[in-house]
């Protein structure tokens, strides 16, 4: 049985990306081009590390969510371009163009704020845009004619993207998502009838690609959670998928202590669980803090040696609590999946998110940054 090179640590696969990013590749096309969503440290699986793997599988782009990871990105290297998504503070700008990291402008005074930095760097500035199509978060909700007044004042700087991020993509009950594409088409058109083409057009993430929404692929995709190996549960009565794609990380713990407690013996904070019959108990080296869900508590299971093993009571900061009376040469030392899989068993960050009442894009990203990373 493998034994644990320390307390928590999650194992993530390069060969999976790689081929999650291929599967999305291939599903869209050679005339649409991807840029794989490495935000919030690639959710978990190492921003750096799956930036640089991206990179040499043929990523042209890649994108965060914010100026400091750019910045992260930029400092070890990482040359190809670099879409800033959601939103920039005033201090900011100067380090992103700085660095060459592409901005979203959101907001018509921004456009004006990156006029004055071409001007005074003499660099041409390239940028997207994002409108508001009606996911009311980021992003202009300008009429057009404002938007071409703000271009024209802009003209050391060129609309490289138009954009808009999509509030219901994986919802099949609801038409929010045609909606959103036809004001999306409208607002082009009328920019294209004024001469104004940015040569990317971006609407589609995870979901419109695995869902198959044609529509909102455009000229360019922003996968995220697929290229991680997730796609989002639909709703209502969707088409068939065609995207297939598997995770890339597994989280594992060491397996602390291992004991024999007789019935009716209670387990953890709150006694949550009392053993029903005299049962062998083990005690992992993870938590809540470790960002295991504390929703969780009674509620979920992790793999001993090639089986389900429940979880018994609450789950603690540092520790959880599991059934191992299935495993009688369980030891310490030995390792536990919390994610992952071992042989045909499995337990995903899907089966997680539902039991804890959240989505499998928290369970991931929640992973906490003391957990540590060993790429495989
Ligand atoms: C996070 C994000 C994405 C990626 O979404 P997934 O559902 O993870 O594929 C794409 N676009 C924007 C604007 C985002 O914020």
């Amino acid at each position: 049985m493998e034994q644990a090179p320390c307390r928590c640590w999650v194992e993530i696969s390069k060969r999976r990306i790689a081929e999650n990013f291929a599967a999305v590749r291939e599903v869209v096309g050679p005339a649409v081009e991807v840029m794989p969503v490495v935000k919030a440290d690639a959710y978990h699986h190492g921003a750096v590390e799956v930036s640089r793997l991206l990179a040499g599988q043929g990523a042209r782009w890649l994108a965060v969510s914010n100026v400091e990871e750019g910045v992260e990105l930029r400092d070890a290297g990482i040359g190809v371009r670099i879409l800033v998504m959601a939103g920039l503070l005033g201090g900011e700008w100067e380090t992103a163009v700085a660095r060459d990291l592409t901005p979203v402008i959101q907001s018509l005074d921004e456009l004006a704020l990156l006029e004055r930095i071409a001007l005074r760097t003499g660099r041409r500035l390239a940028w997207h845009l994002k409108i508001d199509t009606g996911l009311g978060r980021l992003g202009t909700r300008a009429p057009s004619g404002e938007i071409l007044s703000a271009i024209h004042a802009a003209p050391h700087t060129g609309l490289e993207g138009l954009m808009t991020h999509l509030a219901s993509a994986s919802d099949f009950k609801e038409s929010q998502t045609q909606q959103q594409l036809i004001a999306f088409e409208s607002m082009f058109m009328i920019l294209a009838g004024h001469g104004c083409t940015p040569r990317y057009l971006h609407t589609a993430s995870s979901s419109a690609i695995a869902y198959g929404r044609r529509g909102a692929w455009k000229t360019m995709v922003r996968p995220g959670l697929s290229i991680y190996g997730y796609v989002s549960p639909a709703e209502g009565d969707p088409p068939e998928r065609l995207l297939a794609v598997r995770p890339a990380l597994t989280w594992k713990a060491a397996v602390l202590d291992v004991k024999d407690v007789p019935q009716g013996a209670a387990i953890g904070y709150g006694a949550l669980f009392r053993a029903p019959r005299p049962m062998r108990i083990a005690v992992l080296g993870a938590g809540y803090a470790d960002g295991y869900p504390h929703q969780l508590g009674n509620r979920s299971r992790v793999i001993l040696k090639g089986r389900h093993a429940a979880l018994l009571g609450a789950v603690s900061m540092d520790l959880l609590t599991v059934d191992a009376t299935g495993c009688p040469d369980l030891q310490p030392g030995n390792a536990a999946t919390l994610l992952g899989r071992e042989g045909e068993v499995a337990v995903d960050a899907a089966e997680l998110a539902l039991g804890a009442g959240t989505i499998a894009y928290t369970v991931l990203c929640g992973i906490a940054a003391r957990v540590k990373k060993v790429y495989v």
